[in-house]
């Protein structure tokens, strides 16, 4: 739409559009409206009309499969909120936290710690992806309401992952953010369930799916209605052995051209490995990525699972510390 038009004309155009067999995704930019047409390729040459109606700027076709997720869309960027927190802007996201919640001593020492570091949102595993049916498969409900105290108590809001559709209502209730892990990354009814929720998404790269794939997955989201998707960058699989993941950074540069979703790195599960933590992390952050998703526990050696991989409170202000350098060379804060 032009930058000018008013409500009465995006309204009329998005019946137009609706009337035409489309779905109408409106969006609103900080300048324009951007009305996003999906739905059968056959019908589109009704869409080109639209150009003549006034307060319409232009009608452009988006070839991409992944509509909503396309850059063009809303070339300056989403911004997503969490709670208080915008992620897409200039501050970045920090999501710290164990790898799963284990007791509520364990939880509120790490919100304390990652808190008092300068994280702005606290991460937890309530339910559990796990290769072994017989490891530790979280604490599930109980894990939930563990982590939103902490949350609470700390000023952090918090996100979790959901891996079962039938889980989606209770953990809606508790957590800011829902989580999809690496393992349901392409599982498209849990996907499509998701685009009918009213919290934001962190959506996590499967650790073999391709980049348009990615976006692809992301795609069922938005097209349930919920756009409110953030990425997750996490490492997939390659030949290389010498680290759990092979964390592809190449993901962030081309994913910001590609989408106009926020991009976050997880260096944690990229790597495995605590030493690579920081070097990854900075590295994230310095390639234009929106935010980190970081494992931290108070005794990672006692970590019932990712224990290698998890920050001990002073190894993550160690890390906040270097990124908030990193994060004023390439002009933003945290
Ligand atoms: C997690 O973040 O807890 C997790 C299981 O990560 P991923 O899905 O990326 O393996
Ligand atoms: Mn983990």
């Amino acid at each position: 739409m032009k930058a000018h038009a008013t409500p009465a004309e995006i309204q009329a155009i998005i019946e137009r559009v609706e009337g035409a067999g489309f779905q109408a995704h409106r969006i609103t930019g900080v300048e324009r409206t951007v009305v996003a047409c999906v739905g059968e390729e056959r019908g589109k040459d009704d869409l080109a009309q639209l150009e003549f109606f006034s307060g319409v700027e232009s009608v452009m076709p988006i070839l991409k499969p992944y509509k909503l997720a396309a850059r063009e869309v809303h070339p300056e960027g989403s911004r997503i909120k969490v709670g208080n927190l915008e992620i897409g802007g200039k501050g970045l996201a920090v999501m710290a936290g164990p790898c799963a919640i284990e007791s509520a001593q364990q939880i509120d020492r790490a919100a304390q710690a990652v808190k008092a570091a300068g994280a702005n949102m606290l991460r937890g595993g309530a339910f559990k992806p796990r290769t072994s049916p017989y490891s530790f498969q979280g604490m599930e409900h109980d894990g939930l309401l563990l982590l939103e105290k902490a949350g609470r108590e700390f000023g952090l809001p918090v996100v979790t992952e959901v891996m079962d559709p039938h889980d989606i209502e209770r953990i809606v209730e508790h957590a800011d953010m829902l989580q999809v892990g690496a393992r349901n990354a392409q599982n498209f009814s849990l996907l499509r369930r998701l685009g009918k929720v009213n919290k934001p998404i962190l959506l996590k790269r499967g650790m073999s799916t391709k980049l348009d794939e990615f976006l692809m997955a992301a795609e069922y989201i938005l097209s349930g209605g919920n756009s409110n998707v953030v990425l997750c960058e996490r490492g997939i699989r390659t030949f290389e052995t010498a680290t759990r993941n092979t964390l592809d950074l190449n993901a962030i540069p081309m994913l910001k051209q590609w989408t106009h979703l926020p991009i976050i790195v997880d260096p944690s599960h990229g790597t495995g490995t605590e030493s690579l933590v920081i070097p990854m992390a900075l590295a994230a952050i310095a390639a234009g990525a929106d935010g980190l998703m970081i494992e931290v526990h108070p005794e990672p050696e006692k970590a019932l699972s990712d224990g290698p991989q998890q920050l001990r409170p002073a190894r993550f202000e160690e890390l906040m510390r270097a990124v908030r350098r990193v994060a004023a060379a390439v002009d933003r804060t945290v």
